[in-house]
């Protein structure tokens, strides 16, 4: 099965990305955390990246489609895949889409995590993220156990550069300018299935495992 998980930054599409890789074992892709370890291993990408996620912005649709079609060919995502944080642009998804059908494959089901703005707000500036396994924490609603320390992995958890208030307006502006059409461009073929996640992260998983099984009997012969 392949999936888009769509939605702005701070809706949970990260924490709900590891429910769904756990529970239907395909691989997950977050073009954000491709982003981020090139960033931290110097290479060429990550250097070209850096200063547009500094600053909020989208990378460059060449680049981001380059390193996602890359992605696509490795060996594990023969048995599927969940595509996080990708497309956000309608050239991103024109291009998946071309890529897709030459290659004899297709897009399941477009996942579309939604979050009031202001919930937004408060969930990404207590976020703290784990450099190591990816597990992410709020300091309000999910604290780790020990202040600062990642529980799965015991990895000094950070505070991400692009969690800033003002980092954040920035991207919440690009998601609506960009990323939302693309709410529109799945929904007219038939893919987007909505989910209001202010219910929290394990209800909607649940929810969403649900309409998987659903449209994973609908699909077998
Ligand atoms: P979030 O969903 O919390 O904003 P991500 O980890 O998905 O964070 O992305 C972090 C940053 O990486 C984005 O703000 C953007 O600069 C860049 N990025 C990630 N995915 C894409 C993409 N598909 N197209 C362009 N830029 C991207
Ligand atoms: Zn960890």
């Amino acid at each position: 099965m392949n999936l888009i998980l769509l939605g702005a930054p701070g809706t949970g599409k990260g924490t709900l990305a590891a429910g769904i890789r756990n529970a239907i074992g395909i691989a997950h892709v977050s073009t954000g955390d491709m982003f981020r370890h090139n960033i931290k291993d110097g290479t060429p990408l990550g250097k070209e990246a850096s200063g547009y996620i500094a600053h909020g912005e989208l990378v460059p649709d060449s680049l981001t489609i380059r390193m996602l079609e890359e992605r696509l060919q490795r060996d594990d995502c023969r048995k599927g895949f969940l595509l996080d944080g990708y497309p956000r642009t309608i050239a991103q998804a024109d291009a998946l889409a071309a890529f897709l059908t030459g290659v004899g494959q297709k897009i399941d089901a477009v996942l579309d995590i939604r979050l009031a703005d202001a919930t937004i707000q408060e969930r990404l500036s207590g976020r703290r993220v784990c450099p190591s396994c990816g597990s992410s924490y709020n300091l309000a609603a999910r604290p780790p156990k020990k202040p600062g320390i990642c529980d799965t992995c015991g990895t000094a958890l950070e505070h991400r550069e692009d969690d800033r208030p003002e980092t954040i307006a920035v991207r919440l502006m690009a998601y609506h300018e960009k990323t939302r059409p693309l709410e529109d461009y799945y929904a007219a073929r038939g893919l987007l299935h909505a989910y209001d996640n202010e219910v929290g992260s394990e209800i909607t998983l649940q929810s969403i495992l649900k309409a998987l099984g659903t449209l994973g009997a609908a699909s077998r012969p």
